[in-house]
């Protein structure tokens, strides 16, 4: 038995074997000698096979979650993958250039690619699309060990993880927990991680020599603790508390029957942020008010390519009808969101490089098509709002205004119908934007602040580096300084203002927002019913002058220990679930 401790950044108790993530990349030369011929061609079978089941899995998720029409592209490119003559085109060229199985498909991406550039016919350039798609999926299982297929119930190790590996990960069964050595707060993974409720503990230091596959952990997701090689009696302890956390996070549920206010009488909305689509469906509707944040890119990062059009239009839409509001921000890459399919320049400084609106404004090709499945799917019900990630400055709102008219005007053409009135905001994640918030507000119909990349940009911490996440702390003075203003420079201008980053999902947190003025949340799904009963058990009256006295203090972490101690005092309750939630509660682990 060996006790590990790491940073707590999703509560809850986890058991299960450990199951590394292993990503191993051979680099195959372009040419093969002679002789080498079925091996390449074996290889290249195999990676066809491997192809197969993907997309047939990929199918069955997606008609489980989106619905039998969704998945009908994927029967598409399942033909195409049983189509002989895709085989033999490669085959040819491992024989007769000898080409390794990378170069032959390599070769046969750029005759396609050839073929793309002058055709018009839409429907065609669609189905060069896919073998294309195919092809690259191909190549990826040719080189990489495949993510291990079922993660159910395995506790997941690694240093670091990327979102598109998450969501991988999530979607082929629910793991018990997530281990990382990298990560914080705000890290993708961990966003995902507590989206599904599931207990995560970041910066444990080597973590590949501390644990070794298949031993099992007990992770304690609100201690920051992970037991290694637990003794019986640690299992059955873990177990039973396990259980009656999951018996008390049912209870609260009951929470949602309430109206959304505070206790003296203030109202606020609650809503949602999403990443999958399937996310949704255990939202029990009336529970919330909306989604204030549906991630889009999730869209491109589970299934490795660019949804058409057609498809973002059926998966937006299906949102609004379930939805009274929906908030879709455009596609967020770049930085550590990237698929191989699209084109990305290596960057020094991914975090400050070409992502969110900036590579989208360089990849209009992405942004068009996306612009219009919006627009489109806002015709149903008038109730979709369409979001900017990373706008920096107010030129580049201005050009997000005009390219939505001129896809407007492509729709009005065509003779499409779309909302007329549809709401523009922007994300408020970079702090040149933060500052000039009033003017931004001018512009827009509504703001959502992005608390993880702002606070990374505040305090120059990189949000995925466990060695210095920990300063993005938002309960910073200088941090609730500027969220103060943003809060009453948007509302003096009459506009709608939410947070949609972490801050909004911790309930101190939460609270406070409460204090400086905020009345919209849009908040992880796990964590929704918690932040209810934070907001509805409190009074804005009296947390806005707890505030204004916690503002006087010098430090993030006293500002943080003064509202504890008040809200133990006035809240007694509450703070018991603070206390919980926040990872603090003290005293030692179960058995350790
Ligand atoms: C944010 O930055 O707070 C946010 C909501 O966006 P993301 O976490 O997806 O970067
Ligand atoms: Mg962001």
């Amino acid at each position: 038995m060996k006790i590990l401790k790491g940073q707590p950044v999703v509560g809850g108790i986890g058991i299960g074997k450990a199951k590394f993530l292993r990503r191993e990349k051979t680099i195959a030369p372009p040419k093969i000698i002679k002789g080498e011929e079925a091996q390449q061609i074996l290889r290249l079978e195999r990676a066809i096979e491997k192809t197969r089941k993907e997309l047939e899995e990929l199918k069955q998720h997606i008609e489980k979650t989106l619905g039998k029409e969704h998945a009908l592209i994927l029967d598409a490119q399942l033909l195409i993958l049983q189509d002989k003559k895709l085989l033999e085109e490669l085959t040819e060229r491992i024989i007769k250039n000898l080409d390794s199985a990378e170069k032959a498909i390599k070769a046969l991406i750029e005759k396609y690619h050839g073929i793309f550039s002058q055709v018009e016919d839409y429907h065609l350039r669609e189905k060069i699309h896919d073998i294309e798609d195919i092809l690259r999926r191909i190549e990826k299982n040719l080189g990489e060990t495949a993510l291990e297929e079922n993660w159910a119930q395995t506790v997941v190790v690694a240093r670091n993880i990327f979102p598109s590996e998450t969501a991988h990960i999530i979607s082929r069964g629910r793991p018990e927990a997530f281990v990382l050595e990298f990560g914080g707060e705000t890290y993708h993974a961990v966003i995902l991680a507590r989206a599904y409720g599931i207990p995560t503990v970041v910066g444990i230091e080597d973590v590949e020599k501390e644990i070794k596959e298949g031993e099992t952990l007990v992770v304690n997701g609100d201690e920051g603790v992970v037991i290694v090689s637990p003794t019986p009696s640690q299992i059955s302890n873990y177990r039973a508390l396990r259980e009656t956390l999951r018996e008390e996070k049912e209870k609260l549920k009951e929470i949602f029957k309430e109206p959304n206010e505070t206790l003296d009488g203030t109202p606020f909305s609650l809503l949602v942020n999403i990443e999958f689509p399937t996310e949704a469906e255990a939202i029990p509707t009336g529970a919330v008010d909306g989604v204030g944040l549906f991630r889009t890119e999730y869209l491109l990062l589970l299934s490795q390519r660019v949804p058409s059009e057609e498809e973002q239009y059926e998966v937006y839409s299906q949102l609004a009808e379930k939805f009274s509001q929906v908030t879709l921000r455009l596609f967020d890459l770049g930085a550590e969101k990237k698929i191989a399919d699209l084109p990305f320049h290596e960057e020094e400084n991914p975090a400050l490089g070409e992502r969110g609106i900036r590579y989208l404004f360089s990849h209009k090709d992405l942004l068009y098509p996306q612009l219009r499945a919006i627009l489109r799917a806002s015709a149903r019900k008038r109730n979709i709002k369409l979001m900017a990630p990373m706008i920096t400055n107010l030129e580049e709102i201005r050009e997000l205004l005009l390219v939505v008219e001129d896809a407007k005007g492509q729709l009005r053409m065509e003779k499409k119908p779309y909302d007329e009135k549809i709401k523009i905001g922007i994300m408020v994640e970079v702090p040149s934007i933060a500052m000039l918030v009033e003017r931004a507000a001018k512009l827009v119909d509504f703001l959502s602040v992005g608390t993880n990349d702002l606070t990374q940009y505040i305090f120059a911490a990189d949000r995925a580096n466990e060695r210095v996440s920990k300063l993005c702390n938002p309960l910073d003075p200088a941090f609730l300084k500027l969220m103060r203003f943003m809060i009453k420079k948007a509302r003096d201008y009459g506009k709608e203002i939410s947070v949609c980053g972490e801050m909004a999902s911790r309930p101190l947190h939460a609270a406070v927002l409460l204090g400086l003025g905020l009345r919209e949340f849009s908040v992880s799904p796990a964590m929704l019913p918690i932040i209810k009963k934070v907001l509805s058990s409190v009074e804005e009256n009296v947390l806005r002058k707890k505030i204004n006295t916690a503002l006087r203090l010098p430090s993030g972490r006293e500002i943080e220990s003064y509202l504890l101690k008040e809200m133990e005092k006035i809240y007694p309750e509450i703070y018991r679930w603070i206390r919980r939630v926040c990872h603090e509660k003290k005293g030692k682990a179960l058995g350790v």
